[in-house]
């Protein structure tokens, strides 16, 4: 087994996507204190320059992968690619972001090099020397610790807006290899066709700093403006609840929660919004919660740094006059 942490690094457009500099970030804190090397390794074409930036930023090895074949992303493809390369690189370990497209090859991968894959982490513990593993089960009612019995290489993904991206502070020379890869003439299984573009813009909440979100206790899509007015005013990103999105008072992409995003700012105000924990699991990492809700039973309350027993029709326009005055 070598000392090196791999950084399996998904990319889009010639850039790397957030998840994976995140993955970075943490292989970087890794590497201080199990005092091992970290390596982003990037597959397809065209991909030098970032590359090239990535490396003199960070300081870390870069090696972009290709092979005779294409290497548009398919699971059949990558899997190829990455089975010949990590089994001479033989890791300690292997991280990824936890994204589509890892959940459509890792496993498979894993399976195939009879590598362990510990999905969607949001920590790691270090206890006797053993790196363990934090991951959310039961749709976030339980935390599970997991570690690995022996010492053999295995990924884990992590969870995207968790761990942050690193300053590094460093100007190096790149240290960039490329490895072209040949591979046995499998017939593949998939072809990428056509790449459809999503027609809503992707609104990123795992960025924002402070959220505010509302919940069906706002009881009309007109009433959704007393969250729009407050959230401007703090310059924050507008989350919702699940029946806020299913109702079309907001579309889909502002969903936090287990099937929407996954979000940690610094500050998540929660309006009218019970507490579910399919809505908990979204962003009760946030640092700071404060919630508003007339019921003062309302599980949201359990995971609130400062709770607001009210009716948020009152409440929400004096903390928008508020927040207006205080940035006067
Ligand atoms: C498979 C699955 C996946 C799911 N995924 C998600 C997900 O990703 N995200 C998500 O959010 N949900 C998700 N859900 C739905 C989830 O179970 C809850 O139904 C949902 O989170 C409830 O939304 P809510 O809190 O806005 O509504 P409610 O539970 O109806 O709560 C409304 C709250 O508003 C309060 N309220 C009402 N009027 C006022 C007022 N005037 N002032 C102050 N407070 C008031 C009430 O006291 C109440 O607590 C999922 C469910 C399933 C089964």
């Amino acid at each position: 087994m070598s000392d090196q942490i791999i950084v399996l690094g998904e990319h889009s457009k010639g850039q790397l996507n957030d998840v994976s500099l995140e993955s970075l970030s943490l292989g970087k804190e890794l590497s201080k204190v199990l005092d091992k090397e970290v390596v982003l390794v990037v597959i397809g074409r065209e991909l030098d320059e970032v590359a090239q930036e990535v490396s003199s930023r960070t300081g870390f090895r870069v090696i972009v992968l290709t092979a005779q074949k294409n290497e548009y992303y398919t699971p059949e493809t990558y899997c190829e690619i990455l089975y010949s390369f990590l089994l001479s690189e033989n890791p300690y370990l292997v991280l990824v972001g936890h994204s589509y497209q890892t959940i459509d090859f890792v496993p498979k991968l894993a399976g195939m090099l009879k590598w362990a894959f510990i999905s969607n982490c949001l920590n790691y513990r270090i206890q006797n020397g053993q790196l363990g593993w934090v991951r959310q089960v039961f749709n976030g009612k339980l935390n599970l610790r997991v570690e690995i019995k022996g010492s053999s290489p295995y990924f884990v993904s992590i969870q995207q807006g968790i761990f942050g991206t690193s300053d590094y502070n460093v100007q190096v020379s790149p240290r960039v290899y490329h490895h072209k890869l040949v591979l046995p003439n499998l017939p593949l299984k998939r072809k990428l066709i056509e790449v459809i573009k999503n027609v809503h813009e992707k609104i990123d909440l795992t960025k924002a700093e402070i959220i505010v979100a509302g919940g069906r206790g706002l009881g009309s899509k007109e009433n959704f403006q007393l969250i729009l007015d407050l959230a401007k005013v703090l310059g924050a990103g507008v989350g919702a609840s699940r029946p806020v999105t299913d109702s079309d008072w907001l579309s889909k992409e502002h969903q936090i929660g287990s099937s929407g995003q996954v979000v940690s700012p610094k500050l998540y105000i929660a309006c009218g919004i019970s507490g579910a924990i399919q809505h908990l699991v979204g962003m009760s990492n946030s640092e700071c919660i404060v919630a508003i809700n007339k019921d003062p039973h309302a599980p949201i309350f359990q995971v609130a740094d400062y709770g607001i027993v009210g009716d948020l029709f009152k409440i929400l326009p004096i903390l928008t006059a508020i927040a207006g005055e205080m940035k006067k």
